[in-house]
């Protein structure tokens, strides 16, 4: 009676471990699952821009709109992370992707030697020029007229650079609307910006029109801080992006 009633003890304990070990086992499982699902969002990345180059990126009911940062967005669920966008004068992007404040760059930015020697940028996803804008009764026809002409850009842009080697009397605003309110107003003859912003700036305002003649083609990409890792991630991101048709159908949404 004592030897069974031993067996029935022993064959409960038995079970109970069992049952145990499988259900503490589960529950490992189970929370290893939980966190590889956490871990598919690898962390934040911030992106820095300047919400002032519609259609790129400005601000809409109090957000922060356009191509890129939807770009950036396909870009970030592609690749798992959660994308966090902060706002800063153009001018004040490569110093905070630099200095890691940052961790990437998104801005309608061109990609120029200058840049690349202090951050590294990803594959272009997509490009434009810089344009001349008039007012529509100017005696600026070309771009050989705008010669030491009192020129308006945004302070850092490659506009600026074009301005800056065809004439010393030079205007340079934080961004491209307090250039075009000068044009309109007679305080400048002309300003230079890329394309699109441009196009935006003339529907926008009455009596201003961009010349024909425009300047060499300019690619758009990412900045990177140097030699980070991240830079590939990008590319793959951008790769597959273009590939499928998402980064031209982000871009045809704002730019008819
Ligand atoms: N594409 C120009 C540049 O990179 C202007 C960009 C901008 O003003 N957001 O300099």
């Amino acid at each position: 009676m004592k030897k069974a009633l031993a067996l029935v003890l022993a064959a409960v304990l038995i079970c109970a471990s069992v049952f145990c070990f499988a259900s503490c086992g589960e529950k490992k499982e189970g929370a290893v699952e939980d966190n590889a699902s956490k871990t598919e969002v690898k962390g934040t990345l911030h992106m820095a821009t300047n919400a002032e180059f519609e259609p790129y990126e400005y601000i809409k009911n109090k957000k922060i709109v356009g191509i890129d940062p939807e770009i950036a967005q396909a870009i970030c669920e592609k690749l798992g992370y959660e994308l966090v966008i902060d706002d800063m004068k153009f001018d004040s992007i490569i110093t905070a992707v630099k200095s890691g404040k940052a961790d990437f760059g998104m801005a309608g930015m061109t990609v120029t030697d200058e840049r690349k020697k202090s951050v590294d940028f990803t594959d272009s996803y997509t490009n434009t020029t810089q344009v001349i804008i008039v007012k529509e009764d100017s005696d600026i026809a070309t771009k050989k007229d705008i010669k030491d002409k009192h020129l308006g850009v945004q302070l850092g842009t490659t506009g600026d650079g074009i301005a800056s080697e065809n004439s010393s009397s030079i205007e340079r605003y934080n961004n491209g609307a307090d250039a075009v309110l000068a044009l309109t107003q007679g305080k400048i003859d002309a300003v230079i910006i890329d394309r699109e912003p441009a196009r935006k700036f003339v529907e926008q305002n009455e009596g201003l029109k961009i010349l024909d003649d425009t300047f060499d083609g300019e690619e758009y990409a990412i900045c990177v801080k140097k030699d980070s890792v991240l830079t590939d991630e990008l590319n793959d991101a951008i790769q597959e992006l273009t590939e499928d048709g998402t980064i031209a159908k982000i871009i045809n949404k704002y730019i008819k």
